[in-house]
């Protein structure tokens, strides 16, 4: 008997299952404390449902079958579509609707590092009238959950789709809505393909080399939200407004781990504002972590034109994953030794920034050789140790030591501080 999964499936085993409990109720205290309802859309839809997202190409890339009745059905891609179909026949909800749900998701995507053909989302949706404060609301809540979840390093990065839609209309003076769409869709693909691929594949759709370049080069805004809003103004890019109310929400409600990216367009049949995706700082290959933004054409195509949606999905297979990487690096996963007793302040410094960089840490008390807290990290299986002595404390540097290899460098603080996030 072949006792081997079918291609992209996998047994998730007692370890990771805990993981993802834990994301379960990262994700379930949040939905309360921000008054979601948490609810669960069917496992099975019909495909006419499945394909109101971005039409029979969705065919390619999802489990779709037809059943012993001959009806044509499909597993749920993702949990939005079954909640906003949920919503729009639901007339009786009182608005705004905040919907939350989480459960599993099946694609037929190419299975590789980070994506699986079965996987499972949490979810947070809201449903009502325009109104970037929603926006703020699933972006606030997204991140809670990730900060619930321990992940430190997580950056959300922001755009809005009609910035540069409206840029391509003005400046580029492309006319055409699906030539726009064309165009939008290369900064999807700048993670992907290098730029000459680019090129190629978009002077053989018919695009000039200026066009492409121009799209690129807006996509190369990105970094702070003053920095960012500042230079579109300067550029004269139009439909900032939001981006801007939305910097001031997020700001005053203290979501600080946020950068402005005009290259975030995210699936681009689907969003019509602002988007956005989070990802783990030191584990850049993992891709997003979470994403979403505003998707107003859906609720149309269910004939809710009155409705106006925004949510987010996060994918706990990730977050278990940066979860692993975070609990790696140990509750003493940097201990620092302090070689003579005039640089103990320069240590407890050193202690206080790589906490602040958020890496644990520890500092022995003050009394022990420094052989002997070298052997005490040891023995608590610590991976490195930063040395601090009078040579440190004067050039403001540590002695890297890499307890498991028995091998020592001095580096800038700074430095090491980044060889221990990179490891
Ligand atoms: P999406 O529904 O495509 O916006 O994805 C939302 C989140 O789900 C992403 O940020 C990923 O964390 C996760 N995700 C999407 N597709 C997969 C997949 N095939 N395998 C694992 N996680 C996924």
């Amino acid at each position: 008997m072949d006792l081997t999964l079918p291609r992209g499936m996998r047994d998730i085993e007692p370890a990771e299952y805990s993981r993802h409990a834990r994301v379960r109720v990262a994700f379930e205290d949040v939905a309360r404390l921000y008054n979601f309802q948490v609810m669960e859309p069917a496992a099975l839809e019909h495909l006419s449902i499945l394909r109101a997202k971005s039409g029979e190409d969705v065919d390619k890339e999802i489990y779709a079958f037809k059943d012993k009745g001959g009806r044509d059905l499909g597993l749920r891609f993702d949990l939005t579509v079954g909640i906003t179909r949920y919503v729009c026949a639901r007339r009786d909800l009182r608005l705004p609707a905040k919907i939350a749900s989480f459960g599993g998701m099946w694609r037929y995507d190419e299975p590789q590092y980070g994506r699986y053909r079965w996987s499972h989302q949490w979810d947070l949706e809201m449903f009502g009238p325009p109104s970037v404060d929603a926006d703020a609301e699933v972006i606030d809540a997204s991140s809670a959950i990730l900060k619930r979840l321990g992940l430190q390093r997580t950056v959300i990065k922001v755009g809005d789709r009609r910035v540069v839609e409206g840029y391509i209309r003005s400046n580029l003076k492309v006319s055409d809505p699906a030539k726009r769409v064309e165009l939008m869709r290369a900064l999807d693909k700048v993670e992907k393909k290098t730029r000459r691929e680019l090129e190629e594949e978009y002077s053989a759709k018919g695009f000039t080399r200026g066009e492409l370049a121009k799209v690129l080069d807006l996509g190369e805004l990105s970094g702070e939200p003053d920095k960012v809003l500042h230079k579109a103004s300067e550029m004269g890019l139009s439909s900032t407004e939001d981006l801007a109310s939305l910097r001031d929400i997020l700001r005053s409600r203290g979501v600080t781990n946020v950068e402005y990216s005009l290259r975030i367009v995210r699936g681009i049949d689907y969003y019509t504002g602002i988007v956005f995706e989070a990802v783990d700082g030191a584990n850049l290959k993992l891709g997003s972590l979470c994403g979403g933004g505003r998707y107003d054409a859906l609720p149309k195509v269910f004939g809710r034109p009155d409705l106006s949606a925004t949510g987010a999905a996060g994918g706990v297979e990730r977050e278990a994953m940066s979860m692993t990487k975070e609990e790696s690096r140990g509750g003493t996963f940097a201990m620092v030794a302090c070689a003579s007793a005039e640089a103990y302040g320069y240590a407890s410094a050193v202690l206080a920034r790589i906490r602040e960089e958020g890496i644990p840490g520890d500092l022995s008390p003050p009394g022990k050789s420094l052989g002997k807290q070298l052997e005490d990290a040891a023995k608590a299986g610590v991976s490195w140790a930063l040395i601090v002595g009078m040579k440190e404390l004067a050039a403001k540097s540590v002695t890297l030591r890499d307890m498991k290899a028995g091998r020592e460098e001095v580096l800038p603080l700074s430095d090491a501080v980044r060889r221990l996030q990179n490891s």
